[in-house]
């Protein structure tokens, strides 16, 4: 992946003249002004601090070739792919930077470095794809010697597929499209489809308790963990794969999200299912947020969920259509018949449906019917088609809006359905209010993306002008919108996990007591406090 922001040289994306003129006259943002990351040689980095001797003990323990303090090294390994990390980046920051980053072949090797950096008193950061949006693999080295990142990268493999328990056992560094593709050899999918499936790995996502696209449907990756194998500076903590237990607290429970801070983890045991051979996603309209939430709880309670269920609020609707705007005679026909339905200015909904034709057919009309009761308007399967193909195109829009001088950032939380209401107006506000003194109001948008039999998440996108101190306008947004979530009873996340940026909150989330059973956690497993420090539990 590009140092800088998200993808690979040659993958360039650009806006289309009418989001251009939508960012000119909402944003005030200068059509003209372009403003790219400095050359990855400007980038400002200080010399590595590994002292030699650590040094030639990481090499000795995964290969001279596999310990990298060379600038392309620490700069790709130096922040995640949150705003705040890009903004550092293209301005030639790299003072986060790891003075190495160390790659092992194997989980004896794993251990073996563990073993030197705790000797050695080096900070150890847990590295799967990086695409951590909470600071989670940025390195914190106050009070250790130096900070090597960990690169779980050459872990890629496919250890085990179990065809009749439907189970796969999976290296931590495989990432995403790799791991489908070889499940699909089998006929087998993981359905886990993150935003940011094509670089994201099997670890980070356990690590952090990510959510895909389609988890309403396939489960959440906290759901889908059978069996774990965790390296902790302490020795190896292994969950066995099984399908259920009443041997005591789940100690799964405890590595699942652990974000890095008690050990590795090497791999994981997952439940996989038949790959699907029909897919049907359709387009829904609602007349408001409000009614299309509802309807979502109704089918959701009802058990008639479908795969992926989205819902926009009116705000990111308007916009998704005004990008569309200049569209062809049928998306114009379309808009005149939701006016007639008096749908006009209100909410789009996808949803979407996998598995067996059957399967999906009976499935889906019983969904329909219940998203009908509560008000809604189908839009046939353009909408869904449309949305299934750009599932993944979003971050790539982002590196084109940072180049034109905009603030970009999404956060996410979750509530129970009667709560739901008051935690959207809350954050919305929040995050109104910090961002207005941009000069112009900024574009505050959410989805529901993520539903459940008590609740449902709640996902923001906002953009603003960018401001003369972009990271202290980021930071005051974050915070305002942190603090509205915890008071409005939400969690601090959803699915992006704690990092540095949500452990400030994460006493409001588990409490006092809580912390102190996460610190033992960590002490036991880890007694030199070398894991990931500065993530997940607060100073
Ligand atoms: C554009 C974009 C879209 C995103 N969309 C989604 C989404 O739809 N759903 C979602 O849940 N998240 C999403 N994220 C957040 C992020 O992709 C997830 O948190 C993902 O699970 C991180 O995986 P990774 O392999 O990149 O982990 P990294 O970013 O490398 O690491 C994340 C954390 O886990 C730790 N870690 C990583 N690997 C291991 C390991 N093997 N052992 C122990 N600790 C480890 C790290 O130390 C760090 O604390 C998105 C991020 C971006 C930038």
């Amino acid at each position: 992946m590009r140092w800088w922001g998200w993808g690979e040289d040659g993958h360039e994306v650009s806006l289309p003249q009418p989001a251009l003129e939508l960012l000119r006259d909402e944003l005030g943002a200068d059509p003209s002004q372009r403003r790219g990351p400095v050359a990855l040689e400007e980038v400002r980095l200080e010399p590595s601090r590994l002292a030699r001797a650590a040094r030639e003990r990481l090499a000795a323990a995964v290969g001279a070739e596999h310990v990298r303090d060379d600038r392309e090294a620490r700069v790709a390994h130096a922040a995640g792919r949150g705003y705040a990390d890009l903004v550092r980046l293209r301005s030639g920051d790299g003072s986060s930077a790891p003075d190495a980053v160390v790659t092992p072949g194997s989980a004896d090797q794993v251990r073996a470095v563990l073993s030197a950096c705790a000797e050695a008193r080096v900070a150890v950061v847990p590295f799967g794809g990086g695409t951590s949006v909470v600071g989670g693999v940025e390195p914190v080295s106050d009070g250790f010697e130096a900070a090597v990142t960990l690169d779980v990268g050459r872990l890629d493999r496919v250890l085990d597929v179990d065809r009749a328990s439907l189970t796969a056992k999976l290296e931590a560094g495989l990432l995403g499209p790799e791991a489908e593709r070889q499940l699909g050899e089998h006929g087998l999918t993981l359905g886990h489809f993150p935003q940011s499936f094509e670089y994201s790995t099997v670890g980070g996502w356990v690590a952090t308790r990510s959510a895909g696209q389609a988890s309403s449907g396939y489960g959440r990756i906290d759901e889908l963990v059978e069996g774990l194998r965790l390296l902790a500076p302490a020795g190896e903590l292994t969950a066995r794969a099984l399908p259920a237990s009443a041997a005591g607290p789940d100690l799964r429970e405890l590595v699942i999200g652990s974000e890095g801070v008690l050990g590795v983890i090497c791999e994981a045991t997952l439940q996989v299912r038949p790959a699907p051979r029909a897919r049907r996603y359709e387009g829904w309209s609602f007349r408001s947020f409000a009614e299309g939430c509802e309807a979502f709880r109704v089918m959701e309670q009802a058990g008639a969920a479908p795969d992926v269920a989205r819902l926009s609020d009116e705000e990111e609707t308007r916009l998704s259509l005004a990008l569309a705007a200049s569209g062809s005679a049928a998306q114009r026909a379309g808009r005149a018949y939701l006016r007639l339905r008096g749908h006009e200015g209100g909410c789009l909904a996808i949803a979407g449906f996998e598995g067996d034709q059957d399967d999906v057919e009976r499935r889906r009309l019983r969904s329909a019917a219940l998203l009908r009761a509560g008000g809604g308007v189908a839009l046939g399967r353009k909408p869904g088609a449309a949305w299934l193909r750009n599932r993944y195109s979003g971050p790539y829009l982002r590196d084109e809006l940072l180049d034109r001088g905009l603030l970009v950032e999404t956060l996410e939380t979750a509530t129970g359905w009667s709560n739901l209401a008051p935690l959207y107006q809350a954050v919305g506000n929040a995050l109104r209010g910090a961002l207005a003194e941009s000069g112009t109001p900024p574009l505050v948008m959410c989805h529901v993306s993520h539903l459940y039999r008590s609740g449902a998440s709640l996902y923001f996108t906002f953009l603003a002008r960018e401001a003369e101190a972009p990271l202290e306008q980021w930071r005051a947004a974050k915070s305002a919108a942190s603090e509205a979530i915890v008071a409005a009873g939400g969690t601090i996340t959803h699915h992006h996990a704690v990092g540095r940026d949500h452990a400030p909150w994460m006493r409001a989330e588990v409490g006092e007591l809580g912390l102190d059973l996460i610190r033992a956690a960590k002490r036991r497993l880890d007694p030199a406090g070398i894991m990931n420090p500065g993530k997940l539990l607060p100073d």
